[in-house]
């Protein structure tokens, strides 16, 4: 087990049972967002070395397809039971590397086990429909089947969880799984990796590389590459999107986000103002379920700004190791230097800042940009329609809940939004009429949970087959339908 900052020093890959070595390859630093410092190195793959994992990779799929799937998901338990015993040393490489606190890297790792013990269920989830006599002395029936070699392309904010998304299901279903994680946040994959293998999986069904465009468009074009998983930014989730299905692969791209929160004047104020902060600020801002738009309805602005400039006030920032921490970094340097653009933009574009994260930042190595709120901010500012991917909130105020739907539609993004009420009528409406994939009542995160699918609208999800639940078999796998008949 990786367990101490030395051994983490070159990461690089793991493919057919086996860690590469980084000779010859460019390697980036991996920083630590609270201090800055350098923590590690990560090797960039080769369009070479990703046709020759490929390659790999399908050999391990012809053999691994026939496992029965009551045994294919036994290493996935003893899996989940070394994950449970690392939870901690997991947890808290990734703290180093994204900066999150260590209470949301606990339940990030959390989330992850739930994956995988939905993943464990695959005996039952693969089963197929089956009808006797369909017409006289006939049976039809539908079986799943593995498709080859699939590809994971994941971001930097959930480097624990996301890749559990994907993997544990394609194993499951019989594929052989290539992932390829954010070069910004290479440790935790690399220690799940560790665990993979001691968990005894066979070599090649499980491989991990690490790298930017180059080794994410050689798996995009490779031939026995049949599907691809991605999760990351708009732009690159079209990308991924037209890509893969030119080359005629099955695709799901997860992509950006901006998610809007409605107060109705009836909303219970303290505990709305709690999930608010914690959806707007929790984890910086970086989660593609943060609130960044608060849509405050009617009279409901002015006690509820009060409180929440109170609260934020309040809000303990610092290296997310440190106990009680709120809120940590943001995840580099450059990132919070495009975030603190955006703050300029907004009062530029003359929104009022209530309290500007910016100030915080100054004097520390860190990349630490505090809380931010805007109020007076109009739908047509660029705070009010683009990610920023920060703990930067907008304050947009409407006279009405069809003035909040309209709005809220209006966004080309369409991945959560809550509304916050008493009134179950406000809530019914709300989730019946506006265009998103996640929506909580009285929530301020509308988490992924494995058992469910999960993926946005709009720009915030190109594909048909969300993440996980269900979805996760239908996407890993091939229908065939039999039709029998003895005579
Ligand atoms: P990103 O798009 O920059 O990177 C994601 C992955 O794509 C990384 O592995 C990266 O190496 C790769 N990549 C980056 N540029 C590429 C390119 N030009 N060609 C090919 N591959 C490329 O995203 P990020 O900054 O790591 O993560 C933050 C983004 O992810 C936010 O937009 C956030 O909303 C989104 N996100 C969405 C969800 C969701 O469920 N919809 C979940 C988490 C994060």
């Amino acid at each position: 087990m990786i367990a101490t900052e030395t051994a983490l020093k070159t990461v690089s890959f793991y493919v057919n049972g086996k860690w590469t070595n980084a000779e010859g390859r460019p390697v980036m630093p991996v920083t630590n967002p609270a201090t800055g410092a350098e923590i590690a190195q990560v090797a960039y793959a080769s369009a070479e070395d990703v046709n020759r994992t490929v390659e790999l990779a399908h050999k391990a799929y012809l053999t691994w397809r026939d496992v029965p799937v009551v045994e294919r998901v036994q290493p996935l338990y003893r899996f989940k039971t070394l994950l449970e015993k690392h939870a901690n040393d997991v947890a808290a490489a990734l703290t180093m590397e994204n900066g999150k606190t260590a209470d949301d890297a606990r339940a990030e790792v959390r989330r992850g086990i739930q994956m995988v013990e939905v993943a464990c269920g695959m005996p039952t989830l693969m089963m197929g429909d089956s009808l006797n006599d369909v017409s006289s002395g006939i049976d039809r029936h539908t079986i799943h089947q593995p498709i080859g070699v699939c590809a994971g392309i994941t971001p930097f904010n959930f480097p624990a969880m996301v890749p559990m998304w994907m993997w544990p299901f394609a194993i499951a279903c019989g594929n052989a799984f290539i992932l390829k994680p954010s070069e910004k946040v290479p440790l935790t994959p690399t220690m799940a990796a560790t665990l993979l293998d001691e968990a005894g999986l066979p070599p090649g069904v499980f491989n991990l590389l690490h790298g930017d465009k180059v080794a994410v468009d050689a798996l995009l074009h490779h031939p026995l590459v049949r599907a691809v998983s991605f999760v990351g930014s708009t732009p690159v989730a079209k990308y991924i999107y037209q890509t893969s299905a030119a080359e005629g692969k099955r695709v799901q791209a997860l992509g950006g986000a901006k998610n809007h929160l409605v107060v109705m004047p009836d909303a219970d104020l303290p505990k709305s103002v709690e999930a608010i902060i914690s959806s707007a600020f929790g984890a910086a801002g970086e989660r593609c379920l943060a609130g960044s738009v608060l849509v405050a309805v009617g009279t409901v602005a002015d006690p509820l700004l009060a409180l929440l400039s109170e609260r934020v006030n309040a809000m303990k920032i610092g290296d997310g190791a440190e106990p009680g921490v709120e809120m940590g970094p943001v995840v580099t340097k450059e990132h919070k230097a495009r975030i603190e653009g955006y703050i300029e933009k907004g009062v530029s574009e003359g929104a009022k800042p209530l309290c500007d994260g910016r100030a915080m930042g100054r004097d520390r190595a860190g990349f630490f940009v505090g809380p931010t709120i805007f109020d007076d901010v109009r739908p047509e500012m660029t705070i009010a329609r683009e990610e920023i991917f920060g703990p930067v909130l907008s304050v947009i105020r409407v006279k009405t809940l069809d003035d909040a739907i309209a709005l809220v539609n209006s966004s080309r993004f369409g991945n959560a939004t809550s509304i916050f009420t008493g009134s179950g009528k406000a809530a019914r409406e709300y989730s019946a009429k506006v265009e998103a994939g996640m929506v909580g009542v009285n929530i301020g995160v509308a988490a992924p949970m494995a058992f469910f699918p999960f993926a946005g609208w709009k720009n915030s999800f190109f594909g048909d087959l969300h993440a996980h639940g269900k979805d996760a078999v239908m996407f890993y796998t091939e229908q065939k339908v039999l039709m029998t008949r003895w005579f």
